[in-house]
């Protein structure tokens, strides 16, 4: 439907960003570039603090399936232990450093049975390391269930209005002095790799919000001046 002078809404929506094509038909810049952004924003925002929660996620995992091993083993050598105590000649073979004055026979015997013993011993300990580490999936479940991440209230101040649209939105650039200096150095790097540098995300708003914005008829449009340096 075309405006009071004549103009039809597509007309109103602002070329592509990156290649300048009209706005109609989309095409693909402005996503791919916004992809890119997301991604190169999520990896500043997170990567450290996802390594941080999985270093800790994994050693308490590892400590639990440690200790719920050591519980599993030394129950199973004290009764190691107390079956070796109960075979007979076992005492003296022992006390005599496995060279008792008994006949040889009971001490072959009793070397066959303490042979056993400890194999099964082997076989146990094997068979709780197996399963301690089997559990792994479900402990890691568990200790990464702990962790809250939480989304900020969206009628916090700090989300209605963020440092960069303290002017009544007329996004001016988020102008934290420190972190100033340190975009400056960064941005002949990121230039070179192409990437899109967070003060000239504005653009992007329309993929992420769907539809160009609603256009503005000439006799607004003193009052909604595009932001200089804006778009890239
Ligand atoms: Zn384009």
């Amino acid at each position: 439907m075309p405006f009071s002078d004549g103009t039809y809404e597509m007309d109103a929506a602002p070329n592509c960003a990156i290649c300048n094509a009209p706005a109609y038909p989309e095409c693909p810049c402005e996503a791919e570039r916004l992809q890119i952004a997301v991604k190169q924003a999520e990896q500043r925002a997170m990567d450290e603090r996802m390594a941080e929660i999985r270093d800790w996620v994994i050693n308490h995992a590892r400590q639990h399936i440690l200790n719920a091993f050591d519980r599993l083993t030394s129950t199973r050598k004290q009764a190691h232990s107390s079956y070796l105590a109960s075979l007979p000649n076992y005492e003296v073979y022992m006390r005599y450093s496995g060279h008792p004055p008994i006949h040889p026979m009971y001490i072959a015997q009793l070397q066959t049975q303490i042979a056993e013993a400890h194999a099964e011993l082997k076989r146990g300990i094997d068979a709780d390391w197996r399963a301690s580490v089997l559990r792994y999936p479900e402990i890691l479940d568990y200790f990464y269930g702990l962790i809250e991440l939480r989304l900020p209230d969206d009628r916090s101040p700090r989300v209605v209005e963020p440092p960069f649209a303290a002017a009544g939105y007329a996004d001016r650039g988020y102008a934290d002095p420190s972190r100033l200096s340190v975009e400056k150095k960064k941005k002949k790097r990121r230039d070179r790799e192409g990437s899109i540098p967070p003060e000239r995300h504005t653009a992007l708003h329309r993929i992420m919000r769907g539809p160009p914005p609603v256009p503005t008829p000439p006799i607004q449009h003193e009052a909604y001046p595009r932001p200089p340096g804006s778009y890239f």
